[in-house]
């Protein structure tokens, strides 16, 4: 059987490039090229920017109404081919089918959904200024772009185009070049649905097809998820042509456990927390500060249920909840990240190992690993690990805990989990960070808005105000008196 290879997706249709030249992407979970996917070359980007130009001119001048209906049409498709996509994202990511099934299709097309029905509600204002007035329109940026990680790559191309589009925008998008299929089937769900041709491309490559997006002085907006130091590139680059950014990247988290909690129910956050995903999930809560008064009952059931309920392997696996990490490279990373935390002095309570499960036996897999014994100068303590690794600390004190929390340029997500309603509050209002769960981690529904403090992100996902970051505001007075000019 001869390995597919695939285009590019411009304007409504795939479109060769004409370097010939091509990258290969693996299945994580056997270390097989599973299929080939053609570069973006100067010809394709070209392509891209003129299709995007005239696709915008076309969906821009649609009422608002006209594209929300459009929008929820590919919501349905997105929805009645969910399995056939959830299957795309095990494939790319090594990620469980348990988790793809009802997580990645389902959260994407929540927010298109979302989205699309805000489209209509958004409105100007006016208001008189004398006998004159003023109004506004609430107007689309024009190009947009955006540029996705790998953890979840369906998803991260519904949450950036969801709102793009559906305040007016067109849009081009570079999925990363680990999982580049997804975006290329919501591409041609988008021209199922009817979105006009050029409103949504896909280009496909690595930094250089991004760095491209960034530089274009075609393009109004970029969108990044991915990590902090990439972030600084892009932002760096956009301000060539002072682009709006979007930023996502990557974060630290503290989840702090005080001694009044549910025990059983911080165990499972911590363990949702760090090893869904197998950890490679941006707002995981890889630093655990768990009050001296519950540490051991703490630790405990946390050894327990993670070696007695986590399944390794064939990802494809309905009972598999633990999959393979996205490439071998990555994989060596989190294994280096263990060395350091067994080198610096941190114990090993489980995992700390590459794993090669009998149904799975190539994959990329790292145990779950949970460290305690940490301190916070650490190395495991203070970088993003993005891979199954759980650091875990100990507190005593109410003030002590916020200080260490906080202490770190990164303020993605953090978490309390305490019975003491007024405690849950004060500590979570004084912890820098933008996505905060009390009693709870890591649901992110389409209408909270997501995104970092500090250097985690600049601007917002999902929630109302995302579709404010995809329009620009055009003030217009009306002279109803005559002019008084001194000329
Ligand atoms: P990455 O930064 O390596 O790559 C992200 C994307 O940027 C890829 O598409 C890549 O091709 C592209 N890219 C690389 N160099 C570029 C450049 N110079 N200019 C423009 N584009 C460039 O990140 P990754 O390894 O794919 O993803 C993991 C990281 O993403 C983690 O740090 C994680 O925390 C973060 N992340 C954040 C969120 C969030 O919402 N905050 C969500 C998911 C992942």
């Amino acid at each position: 059987m001869t390995t597919p290879v695939y285009q590019n997706f411009i304007n409504g249709h795939f479109l060769k490039n004409q370097s010939g030249e091509t990258f290969a992407v693996k299945n994580p979970a056997t270390d097989d090229v599973i299929y080939y996917v053609e570069v973006a070359d100067a010809f394709i980007q070209n392509a891209a920017i003129q299709s995007a130009k005239q696709g915008f001119a076309a969906w821009s001048t649609m009422s608002p109404i006209e594209r929300s209906r459009i929008l929820l049409k590919a919501v349905a498709l997105l929805r009645e081919r969910n399995d056939l996509l959830a299957k795309i994202e095990v494939l790319d990511t090594g990620k469980p089918w348990q988790e793809a099934e009802c997580v990645d299709v389902q959260t994407g097309a929540d927010v298109i959904e979302y989205f699309a029905g805000l489209a209509p509600a958004q409105v100007g204002q006016q208001q008189m200024v004398g006998e004159d007035f003023y109004y506004t329109r609430k107007e689309p940026l024009g190009i947009c772009a955006g540029i996705g990680a790998w953890n979840y790559p369906l998803q991260i191309a519904c949450w950036k185009s969801g709102p793009a589009l559906a305040a007016g925008n067109a849009f081009i998008f570079k999925p990363s070049e680990e999982t580049p299929l997804g975006a290329i089937k919501l591409a041609e769900i988008f021209i199922e649905a009817g979105v006009p041709a050029g409103v949504f491309n896909v280009v496909q490559g690595a930094a250089e097809v991004g760095q491209w997006l960034t530089q274009s002085a075609d393009i109004e907006k970029v969108s990044f998820t991915g990590e902090v130091g990439t972030g600084k590139k892009v932002v760096a680059s956009a301000a060539g042509s002072l682009k709006d950014v979007t930023m996502e990247l990557g974060g630290k988290s503290p989840l702090l456990v005080f001694d009044d909690a549910d025990i059983s129910q911080a165990v499972s956050a911590a363990m949702l927390g760090n090893f869904y995903t197998q950890g490679e999930i941006c707002t995981n809560c890889t630093r655990i500060y768990v009050h001296k008064n519950v540490y051991q009952q703490f630790i405990d059931e946390l050894k327990t249920r993670t070696e007695e309920n986590i399944i390794a392997g064939d990802p494809l696996d309905p009972n598999v909840n633990f999959g393979a990490l996205i490439s071998k490279k990555h994989q060596q990373l989190v294994m280096s990240y263990i060395d350091k935390g067994i080198s610096e002095g941190a114990t090993l309570l489980t995992g700390g190992k590459t794993l090669s499960p009998a149904s799975a036996p190539n994959g990329y897999f790292v145990a779950p690993t949970v460290f305690i014994d940490c301190t916070d100068d650490m190395t495991i303590v203070k970088e993003e690990i993005f891979g199954p690794v759980m650091s875990v600390l100990t507190f005593d004190d109410e003030d002590d805990v916020i200080r260490r929390a906080n202490d770190t340029h990164l303020g993605l997500a953090a978490g309390v989990f305490t019975k003491d309603i007024k405690r849950a509050h004060r500590v979570i209002h004084q912890l820098q960070a933008g996505i905060c769960w009390i009693n709870s981690y890591g649901n992110s529904p389409a209408e909270m808005p997501v995104g970092g403090y500090k250097q985690s992100g600049i601007g917002r996902e999902n929630g109302i105000e995302t579709l404010d970051h995809y329009t620009q505001t055009k003030s217009i007075y009306v002279g109803m008196t005559n002019i008084e000019s001194p000329f």
